[in-house]
């Protein structure tokens, strides 16, 4: 009889800082530079030479552990995590063991089911190792500009149940790191980098299950593939009657399988010890309370008040607040509104949702880039709400809106793409298009008043798109209904 399993699981995510300089030179920390060029040293782990603590990657490993509700050490420690590696000259990373600084968080997830709360463990500050490159025809060649590079890991509890809750738990670290401007989040160059423990227990079981650790792996999608693949691994594992040993994994994303790496027996010893060579690491209650004063509101706050104060539906919501750029370019455009009601703040979402993003994709520009400024767009949306043109005219607009710095005023009046409101000219459009149409008037007298969407169309294709919608309705309405009568 087959039972149910329960997946368990931590993620341990390693987030580069984008402090200026190294953690304990003043290397700069810069991505892409030539090979071995920002290195000294120090980062080279040269003997006799002394690290110096950066200020900024205590300040910054603080301000993640406020933002994700951690509590901080006044006073923590740094130790030697002691392995051999050819990119790591010194033979030991200097990293934090008893005492990380931030401990005892919680990030929030949306779910499908709601808010759902993940633990975090512990963050605590450490240095990257350099950079071995195997990929080339030749042999394996290393880079050490990486070395001495200041990193967080950010360690979760095991309260994530779904590969889908892992992925979305990333996401809003991602999300935090970068609204903090801690972190870049790139995955691809290795700024951000998660592995996953992964196990899984019967249904109704307390204890845990033995877990496997999948190293390194460096995209979303191959975090929540991995984590899924594991999870069924450990499962079939079980129902044909075997155990999980506890090992190391890789994933192989050619093969889309998990890879053992190493057993249990073969477990890193690091013999962490205290690190001699730096004092320890102090923050008083007053940086504290600056470093809180100074946190901006993150995405899940920042989405749930755009959804309170304009109105906006949940999915709007959350793409404009995905990136802080943009939630940033949109409140800006909301205030340039003349007039501030939830339908143009609806309307200035939707112009931004389809076409202004389309074109941020096709140009590979961000928002402050693309060729429209807040008032412009602001202009255009004044211009629909006030009934000067109609939202197809607006997307001609839109398009010049782009070309020039014009607002959308001046394109109307030069363009002569004022709608037509005038009623006198709209009730004879309307007769001309009743009269033209005395079959569908037959059948609209007969009962079939779902023509009235047609005798509309035909009164704004007649007046080429350049009648007032709704009051063409309205108009139209009048004339059919003293005709049924
Ligand atoms: P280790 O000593 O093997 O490094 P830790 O206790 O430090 O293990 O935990 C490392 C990560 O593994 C944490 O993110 C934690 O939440 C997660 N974890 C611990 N036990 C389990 C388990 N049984 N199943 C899944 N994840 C686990
Ligand atoms: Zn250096
Ligand atoms: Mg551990």
């Amino acid at each position: 009889m087959a039972i149910g399993y329960e997946p368990v699981i931590g993620l341990e995510v390693h987030a580069q800082l984008t402090t200026a300089t190294k953690a304990f030179c003043s290397c700069p920390t810069s991505y892409g530079a030539r090979p071995n060029t920002n290195t000294c040293p120090v980062c080279l782990g040269h003997p006799g030479t002394l690290p110096v603590l950066n200020e900024n990657l205590v300040r910054f490993a603080a301000r993640v552990g406020l933002a994700t509700n951690c509590s901080i050490r006044y006073s923590s420690t740094f130790s030697r995590k002691n392995y051999f590696y050819p990119d790591l000259p010194k033979g030991y990373q200097v990293s934090q063991y008893e005492d990380p600084i931030c401990y005892a968080g919680h990030v929030e997830i949306e779910t499908d089911d709601g808010i759902k709360r993940i633990g975090l463990t512990r963050i605590h500050m450490e240095e990257d190792s350099g950079k071995s490159i195997h990929d080339l025809d030749v042999d394996t060649l290393i880079d050490l500009n990486r070395s001495g590079v200041p990193l967080i890991e950010i360690v979760s509890e095991p309260d994530i149940r779904t590969s889908k809750e892992a992925g979305l738990y990333l996401k809003t670290l991602r999300q935090t790191l970068v609204y903090l401007g801690v972190c870049d989040g790139n995955m691809e160059e290795g700024s951000l980098r998660c592995d996953a423990n992964v196990s899984v227990r019967p249904i109704g079981q307390a204890a845990f299950g033995t877990k496997t650790e999948i190293k390194n792996l460096n995209s979303f999608r191959n975090v929540e593939k991995a984590i899924e693949y594991e999870i069924q691994r450990q499962i079939s594992v079980l129902e044909s009657g075997g155990s999980i040993d506890q090992a190391t994994m890789l994933w192989d994303a050619g093969a889309q399988q998990t890879r053992v790496m190493r057993m249990k027996e073969q477990a890193h010893d690091y013999r962490y010890f205290p690190e001699p060579d730096l004092v320890t690491v102090v923050i008083s209650q007053e940086q504290l309370n600056e470093l809180r004063e100074g946190l901006p509101e993150l995405g899940l706050a920042k989405k749930q008040r755009f959804m309170r104060q304009y109105g906006l539906p949940a999915y709007d919501a959350a793409i404009l607040t995905d990136d802080g750029e943009l939630a940033r370019w949109y409140e800006e455009a909301c205030a340039a509104l003349s007039q501030q009601s939830e339908q143009a703040f609806k309307a200035v979402s939707n112009w931004i949702l389809t076409d202004v993003l389309r074109r941020m994709g096709e140009n590979k520009q961000t928002v402050s880039h693309v060729g429209i400024t807040t008032q412009q767009l602001a202009s255009l949306v004044d211009a629909v709400v006030q009934g000067l043109i109609s939202n197809a005219v607006a997307k001609e607009v839109l398009v010049d809106l782009f070309e020039t710095d014009k607002l959308a005023q001046d394109i109307i009046d030069e363009k002569g793409l004022r709608q037509v409101s005038d009623t006198d000219t709209i009730r004879t459009l309307v007769q001309q298009v009743i009269e033209a149409n005395p079959e569908n008037l037959t059948k609209y007298k007969a009962g079939k008043t779902n023509l009235f969407g047609f005798f509309v169309g035909q009164a704004l294709k007649a007046s080429g798109g350049a009648a007032n919608p709704s009051i063409v309705k309205e108009i139209m309405q009048e004339a059919l209904d003293a005709l049924v009568m």
